[in-house]
C-alpha cells in the first residue's frame, strides 16, 4: 500500500470528493431545471443584449471555469495517474481525450452516487416499514381496494363479500382502464444485489448448444423426447374436474397462514402438505436481466387454506428432487395463470414437467373475457384490486420487502377460487347441449398444449445478428453490419461466460450506435456510453480491435445491407398503408389461420409466442407459429407459391398483414395480445423470413469470420 496514503489524506480526499459530489449534484439539478426555460429556438445573441441575461450568464460562466480549474485537474480528486490534465506539450487530441475521460468519470461517479442514494433510501424505507406499523398498514390498505357494490363494472361479480367486507377504497372505471398501464415504481434492476449465482453457487450450462432435457425419456427410435403428459388424455383431467363444482371462497389473506420456505426442512413440510391435497395454485417470479438464460427467483404455492413462498434461489438444487413428482402427478391439479413461461422455467431450472394444469389465462380467452390479465380476473371474480407494480421488480432481492411478498402471495392466493368460478362459467356457457363440457375441454386442451412446450436455449447462429431489434431502422452499410455481427458474437461469448443477459452486457441500442460510429480508440468508444456498462468498460481494447477487424469484412455484408434497406423501405411503405386503413389484431389473424387450415378456430394460438424474449437483448422470437399462421392465411396458388390474397377477402379486414412486392409477408403485432402482461413490445413490423426475407437474399448470408471474435476475446 502507498505509505503516503494516511488516514488523514484519505479523510481529506473523501471530504473533497463528497463536497464536490454534493455541489455537483445540486448544480446539475439546478442547471437541468433552468435550462428548459431558455428558449431554444431563439438566438442566444439576442438575449445577450440584455444586462439581466448577460450578467448572470457571465457570472455562472466565470464560476464554472473557476470550479473546473480548481477541481477537475485536482490530483486529490482523480488520483495521480492518467486523469491529470495534459500539461506538457499541449495537443488537441490529448486534451480532448482527457476531457472525455473526465466526463466519463464524472458520469460514472454520478451513477455510483445515485445507486448509493437508492440503496440507502431502500434501506430507510425497509426500516420504516419494520418499525412503523401505521405506515405498513397504509401500504396494505392502498393495495387492497375493494369494489363498492354500486360502482361495480360487473354487477354479477360473484364474490362481492368474499374479501374484506369493510369497504376501504372504491375501484373506479379509470382504475380498471388503467390496468396494464400502471408504471412500475419499483426498479427492475437493483445493481447492488450480489449475484445469486455467486451467493448460492448456482451453476448453469450456457454453452452454445441445445438444452438437454435429461429428465425426459427418449422414444425407442431415439427421434424425440417423451413428455410425461403424453400418457394422459385431456378428458381424464376434464372428468376429474367435473365433480365438486361448488366454488370455495379463499380465507382473507390476513388470516391465512403464510410460510416462507427457505430451507430443506420447510420444503419437506410443504411436500407433505401437497401430498395430502389434490389441487394447488402455482406461480413463479423470475429475473432475466442478470443471467444468460434467466433465473427463477420465487415459487408461490397456495392450497385452499395456506400460502407458501419458496425461495427458489436458495433452494434451487432441492426444488426438483422434492417437487418433480408432485408436479408430474396427474391426480393433482395445478392452477396457473398465463403459464407459458412458467412451464419453461420449471423445466429449465428444476427439471420439472407439469401434468394436469388449468390455465386461468386460457380460460379467460375461451370465455372471451374483456381482459385476460390476472389483475382483471381478480377484480372481476374476487373484487380485489391487486397491485401489479411489482410484476417487474428485481426478484433477486433478499430479504424481500413486505410489499413484494404481498404481491407474490396475491398472485396465487385467490387462484383456486378463480378456477372454481371459471369452471362453473365454462360449464354453463356451452352452446352445444350435447357437449356441455366443450368449453372446459377447450381450456384443458390449451393448457395441455402449454405444458407440452419444451424449453429451448438461445443458440447463437451466424444469422442471429439479423434479429436484433431496431436493425432495419438503423439503415446500416456493409461495414457497419459487419461490426454488428461481430459485436453480437462478442456479447454472446461474454454473456454466456459471465452468466449475464446479452442485453446487460451490450444493449442493442448501444450495439447499433457503436456499429454506426465505428469508434477505433478506447476513448471514442467510451464516449458512446451513456451509463454504466461494466462489461464494455472492462473490454474497451478488445471491442475496439473487434471493430477494426470487422471493418475489413465489409464486402461479405454488402448484400445483406442492401436487403435490409429494401425491407426497411417496404416496412415504411406498409406503415403508411396500414395507418390509412385501420388495424386488426392477432386474434382475428389466428382465427382466420385456424379456419383456413381446417383446425378449430383459435387452436393455432396456443403456444404462440409473440413477444421478444425478455432477456433484455431484444431478439425477436419469430420462430414459433408466425410462419404457420402466415402459411395458413395465405391462399395456396401453385404448389409452393402461396400468396396472400389481399385483394379478395382480407384486404379490408386485414390491413396489418400484407404481402410485399417480392412475396414477403409482413404483419403488425397487436397490442391486446399482450394481455397476460408479459409481452411488452412496441408495435412493430415483423418480416416473415421464411417467405423470402434475408434467408433467400441473393447475396447469401455471410458467415461470421470464424474464430475472429473468439481469438480476440482470448488474446486480450
Ligand atoms: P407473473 O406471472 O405476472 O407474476 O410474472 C412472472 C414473471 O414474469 C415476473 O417475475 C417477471 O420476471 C416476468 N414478467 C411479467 N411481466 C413482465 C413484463 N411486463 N415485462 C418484463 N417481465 C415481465
Ligand atoms: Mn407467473
Ligand atoms: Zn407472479
Amino acid at each position: 500500500m502507498d505509505p503516503s496514503f494516511t488516514q488523514e489524506s484519505r479523510t481529506q480526499k473523501s471530504l473533497v470528493a463528497s463536497s464536490v459530489k454534493r455541489n455537483s449534484f445540486s448544480s446539475m439539478s439546478k442547471i437541468s431545471g433552468c435550462s428548459g426555460e431558455i428558449s431554444s429556438n431563439k438566438n442566444i445573441n439576442f438575449y445577450v443584449n440584455f444586462e439581466e441575461f448577460k450578467n448572470p450568464i457571465q457570472e455562472t460562466s466565470k464560476k464554472s471555469s473557476q470550479l473546473i480549474l480548481e477541481y477537475i485537474p485536482s490530483e486529490k480528486l482523480w488520483g495521480k495517474t492518467q486523469k491529470r490534465f495534459p500539461k506538457n506539450d499541449l495537443k488537441y487530441d490529448e486534451v480532448y481525450n482527457w476531457l472525455i475521460n473526465i466526463n466519463h468519470e464524472m458520469f460514472e461517479r454520478f451513477d455510483v452516487s445515485v445507486d448509493e442514494i437508492k440503496k440507502s433510501r431502500y434501506k430507510e424505507q425497509k426500516l420504516i416499514n419494520l418499525t412503523n406499523d401505521t405506515k405498513f398498514q397504509l401500504v396494505n390498505l392502498k393495495k387492497e381496494k375493494v369494489i363498492e357494490k354500486d360502482l361495480l363494472l360487473n354487477s354479477n361479480c360473484p364474490n362481492m363479500e368474499a374479501n374484506h367486507s369493510s369497504s376501504v377504497k372504491v375501484v373506479s372505471l379509470e382504475d380498471i382502464n388503467a390496468m396494464g398501464t400502471q408504471r412500475p415504481k419499483v426498479s427492475f434492476h437493483m445493481n447492488w444485489i450480489p449475484k445469486p449465482q455467486d451467493v448460492y453457487n448456482i451453476v448453469v450450462n450456457n454453452v452454445n448448444q441445445p438444452f438437454q432435457h435429461v429428465w425426459l425419456k427418449t422414444s425407442e427410435d431415439g427421434s424425440r423426447l417423451i413428455h410425461p403428459l403424453e400418457k394422459h388424455s385431456v378428458f381424464d383431467f376434464v372428468n376429474k374436474s367435473m365433480t365438486n363444482t361448488e366454488p370455495l371462497k379463499p380465507p382473507p389473506v390476513e388470516t391465512t397462514p403464510l410460510k416462507f420456505v427457505q430451507d430443506v426442512k420447510d420444503l419437506k413440510e410443504l411436500v407433505a402438505k401437497l401430498h395430502d391435497t389434490n389441487e394447488f395454485a402455482v406461480d413463479l417470479e423470475h429475473n432475466q436481466y442478470r443471467s444468460f438464460q434467466g433465473l427463477t427467483c420465487l415459487m408461490q404455492i397456495s392450497t385452499r387454506t395456506e400460502d407458501f413462498i419458496v425461495d427458489t434461489l436458495k433452494l434451487r438444487v432441492h426444488i426438483g428432487p422434492y417437487l418433480r413428482e408432485i408436479f408430474k402427478d396427474p391426480t393433482k391439479r395445478k392452477v396457473m395463470h398465463g403459464a407459458d413461461k412458467d412451464i419453461l422455467w420449471l423445466q429449465r431450472d428444476f427439471g420439472i414437467y407439469v401434468c394436469n394444469m388449468f390455465d386461468t389465462g386460457q380460460a379467460s380467452r375461451v370465455l372471451k373475457m374483456e381482459r385476460n390479465r390476472l389483475d382483471y380476473l381478480l377484480i372481476y371474480f374476487c373484487g380485489v384490486a391487486a397491485n401489479k407494480e411489482y410484476q417487474t421488480a428485481d426478484w433477486r432481492l433478499r430479504p424481500l420487502t413486505d410489499e413484494m411478498l404481498r404481491y407474490a402471495r396475491d398472485d396465487t392466493h385467490y387462484l383456486l377460487y378463480v378456477y372454481d368460478l371459471m369452471k362453473k362459467r365454462l360449464l354453463s356457457s356451452s352452446t352445444d347441449p350435447n357437449n356441455p363440457d366443450a368449453l372446459l375441454v377447450e381450456v384443458y386442451q390449451r393448457s395441455y398444449d402449454v405444458c407440452m412446450q419444451l424449453y429451448e436455449k438461445d443458440i447463437l447462429t451466424e444469422s442471429s445478428y439479423l434479429n436484433i431489434y431496431g436493425l432495419h431502422e438503423a439503415d446500416l452499410n456493409g461495414q457497419q453490419l459487419s461490426v454488428v455481427a461481430a459485436l453480437c458474437e462478442w456479447r454472446d461469448i461474454v454473456a454466456r461466460a459471465e452468466d449475464e443477459s446479452t442485453g446487460y452486457v451490450l444493449p442493442n441500442k448501444i450495439l447499433i450506435e457503436i456499429a454506426k460510429k465505428m469508434p477505433i480508440t478506447n476513448e471514442d468508444l467510451r464516449g458512446l456510453l451513456t451509463s454504466n456498462h461494466p462489461h464494455i468498460e472492462r473490454n474497451l481494447t478488445s471491442i475496439v480491435s473487434i471493430i477494426q477487424n470487422s471493418m475489413y469484412n465489409a464486402a461479405e455484408f454488402e448484400g445483406v445491407a442492401r436487403r435490409l434497406k429494401e425491407e426497411h423501405m417496404e416496412m415504411k411503405w406498409f406503415e403508411e398503408v396500414s395507418a390509412s386503413s385501420g388495424a386488426i389484431g392477432a386474434n382475428s389473424l389466428s382465427n382466420i389461420a385456424g379456419n383456413q387450415s381446417g383446425k378449430k378456430a383459435g387452436s393455432v394460438v396456443a403456444g404462440v409466442n409473440w413477444n421478444i424474449p425478455m432477456n433484455g437483448s431484444g431478439f425477436i422470437n419469430t420462430k414459433v407459429t408466425l410462419q404457420n399462421m402466415v402459411e395458413n392465411i395465405c391462399v395456396g396458388n401453385a404448389a409452393g407459391n402461396r400468396k396472400l390474397d389481399l385483394d379478395s377477402k382480407l384486404s379490408s379486414s386485414f390491413p396489418k398483414c400484407l404481402q410485399t412486392s417480392n412475396g414477403r409477408i409482413m404483419m403488425k403485432q397487436k397490442e391486446e395480445d399482450k394481455d397476460d402482461g408479459k409481452k411488452v413490445i412496441p408495435e412493430k413490423w415483423i418480416v416473415n423470413k421464411s417467405a423470402g426475407g434475408c434467408k433467400d437474399s441473393g447475396g447469401g448470408r455471410p458467415r461470421p469470420r470464424s474464430g475472429l471474435v473468439t481469438d480476440i476475446v482470448n488474446r486480450v
